[in-house]
């Protein structure tokens, strides 16, 4: 099996900005399939395809996988899997994607969030902030 190269979902391939008005997690994970492509991203991952394990990951729980799916299909973007946490946790999202991470054999992370790309470095993990 390569390497996996993961790629978080809002805020580095899907512009989750519009979301932030939502009144509740709830309404905010409903939001997914209004989200536009980071054309970017997506062409980051279409690049590293051919030679590495496409993995998105997102604190957004088990329950809404139908609508991230569904979104990176209509976004064209080529993925071998998405890790998402079972239910809401309420640890800091670096925690969260520390526990997601532990199967993968990750080569890199791609990620937005400057507090998650420092504690995911702290651990060992190489990290490109986006
Ligand atoms: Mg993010």
């Amino acid at each position: 099996m390569s390497k996996a190269i993961v790629i978080d979902f809002e805020g580095t391939l899907s512009d989750d900005s519009h979301r932030s008005g939502a009144r509740d997690w709830n309404e905010y994970h409903a939001l997914i399939s209004r989200d536009k492509p980071i054309e970017a991203a997506i062409a980051l991952a279409e690049a590293f395809r051919s030679e590495y394990e496409i993995v998105v990951i997102s604190t957004t729980p088990e329950k809404y996988r139908q609508e991230i799916t569904k979104w990176l299909l209509d976004n064209e973007v080529e993925c071998d899997k998405v890790l998402l946490p079972a239910k809401r946790t309420y640890d800091v999202e670096a925690v969260t994607k520390t526990n997601l991470l532990k199967p993968i054999d990750v080569f890199i992370v791609f990620d937005d969030n400057a507090s998650t790309v420092q504690s995911l470095r702290d651990v060992g993990y190489t990290v490109m902030e986006v």
